[in-house]
């Protein structure tokens, strides 16, 4: 590890930095070093948070939160080598995936601040019924007064960006408790923003261990909305707990690129690089990652040396050397447990084509080929850069039938030239978004994204859509036409 210093972080609550006594240390995956550790808050840490964010009313002005947010975006462009280092520290990811994730927060905060300056106010005139009269109603949105984030290890600093950036555009206040996991970029991103002139209670970071301080940011009774990211049971355990209060949850998933047989060579070359690509991208962390290759039978044999050729050519190994295309996944257990799974679809009949071997937590992008579609390895989410390739028939019913056959519904990737057969894929999937000729995690960082079945329930994410669900839409109406 380059000397970096261990970074000993406190909570930033109301403006002020807050250490405990006890505290968790944080892993650089690839040498299981420390490299920082941040409090082990407890409840009353959340609690106090909660107090300041929902007495604290925000006057800011469009263009004060605009301007806030614009700066936001420019410094974390100006520090991203700062934050894709200790991106690479906390998570493990390669450098270059690192710069990748700088650069979408950076356009989150973009988007944000143009969002900021938009009222979606609607306005309906009353005389266009039998009964009408000469009046108009009118729509404006409010702020809520406390929003509570839980986010997950995989996108330390555009997960937290995603929830952050469309709270402060429509004036709330947040209080986030990033993963104990990777909580270090997300208290840089806390400071970035102060600095940009956020007020500090509009944006608050508590850490801790679920167990001490998970209730609390779901049950206090200050919460209006809770946004979460994250696996699936800690999800559903949250909407039991949550109970009435509104969720956004977007959870698991287990994402396929669905591969067509009209396709040329060239275009299955193409398909291979989306393929190899989407697998692979953040060390295959993330929550679009493709899981899943599903390849018609009758091109499978030439698309399969294509895909191949292009994993044997990923670089891997040392996250901080900016060459290596491949990094670690979050620990030595995670990295086991998918090895683990691609031994088992072995047993079932897959052929691992390749595996250069695992060193700890740095998990190579393993080929298997054939595998069966209800092996572990592709029923589960399996959260590392593997790249499985379940063969299907030539029929498209029966392709359709297989990516359905999953408790996930988030994203999805089509490659055919026949646009026939995209819509009716489109239509057939059930999943959140659905991409042709571009991998399941394709996305602008306003577009609507999130989930269905198990992926989430069903409240999108993305700029505005999130500005829409942290606001309370008020209805008036004016006595004049
Ligand atoms: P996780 O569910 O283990 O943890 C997520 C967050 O929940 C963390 O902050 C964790 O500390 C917190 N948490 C855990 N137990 C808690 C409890 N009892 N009470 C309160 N909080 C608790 O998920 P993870 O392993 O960090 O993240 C990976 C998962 O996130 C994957 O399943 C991935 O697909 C999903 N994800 C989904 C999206 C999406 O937009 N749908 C995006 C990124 C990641």
């Amino acid at each position: 590890m380059s000397a970096i210093g261990i970074r000993n972080e406190g909570m930033r609550i109301g403006g002020e930095i807050v250490f405990t006594d006890e505290a968790i240390p944080v892993h650089y995956p690839y040498t299981k070093e420390v490299v920082g550790y941040v409090p082990a808050g407890q409840a009353e840490h959340a609690h106090r948070a909660f107090e300041i964010a929902a007495s604290y009313k925000s006057r800011l002005t469009r263009y004060e939160r605009n301007q806030i947010l614009q700066r936001a975006g420019e410094l974390i462009g100006e520090r991203h080598e700062y934050l894709a280092r200790w991106l690479v520290l906390e998570l493990g990811i390669c450098h270059q995936h690192a710069i990748y994730e700088t650069r979408r927060a950076q356009d989150v905060f973009q988007f944000a601040a143009a969002e900021a300056l938009r009222d979606d106010g609607k306005v309906f005139s009353c005389d266009l019924t039998h009964n009408g009269k000469a009046r108009k109603i009118f729509t404006t949105r409010e702020p809520v007064n406390a929003i509570s984030a839980i986010t997950p290890f995989n996108h330390p600093l555009n997960m937290v960006s995603h929830k952050v950036a469309p709270s402060i555009a429509s004036n709330n206040c947040m209080v986030c408790k990033p993963t104990e996991l990777t909580p270090l970029t997300c208290l840089t991103l806390a400071d970035i923003l102060y600095e940009a002139g956020l007020p500090p209670e509009m944006f608050q970071v508590v850490t801790g261990w679920p167990q001490d301080i998970g209730d609390e940011m779901i049950t206090n009774e200050n919460i209006d909305i809770i946004t979460f990211t994250g696996s699936v049971p800690v999800g559903k355990m949250i909407a039991t707990k949550a109970a009435y209060k509104r969720q956004a949850l977007e959870l698991g998933g287990n994402d396929p690129l669905i591969v067509l047989n009209d396709l040329s060579y060239g275009d299955l070359d193409r398909a291979a690089t989306i393929a190899v690509a989407g697998a692979t991208g953040n060390s295959g962390q993330r929550c679009t990652a493709i899981k899943r290759i599903l390849v018609q039978d009758s091109v499978a044999d030439t698309f399969v040396p294509l895909a191949l050729e292009k994993a044997k050519k990923i670089k891997f190994g040392d996250p901080q050397d900016p060459k290596t295309e491949l990094g670690c996944v979050i620990h030595d257990k995670a990295a086991e447990l998918f090895e683990n799974r691609v031994y088992i679809a072995q047993k079932e009949g897959a052929d691992i084509l390749y595996h250069p071997g695992r060193q700890g937590a740095l998990l190579p992008p393993i080929v298997v080929d054939k595998v069966p579609p209800d092996s572990e390895l592709v029923r589960e989410e399996t959260f590392g850069p593997i790249i499985p390739i379940i063969r299907v028939p030539d029929n498209d019913d029966e392709v359709m039938r297989i990516s359905n056959a999953t408790k996930y519904g988030l994203s999805s990737g089509i490659c055919t030239n026949d646009l026939n057969r995209a819509i009716a894929y489109i239509n057939g999937l059930h999943v959140g978004t659905c991409n042709i000729w571009e991998q399941p995690g394709y996305r602008l960082e306003m577009s609507p994204f999130g989930g269905i079945k198990d992926s989430g329930n069903g409240v999108k994410e993305g700029v505005i859509e999130a500005m829409k669900f942290f606001t309370n839409v008020k209805t008036y109406s004016l006595p004049w036409p």
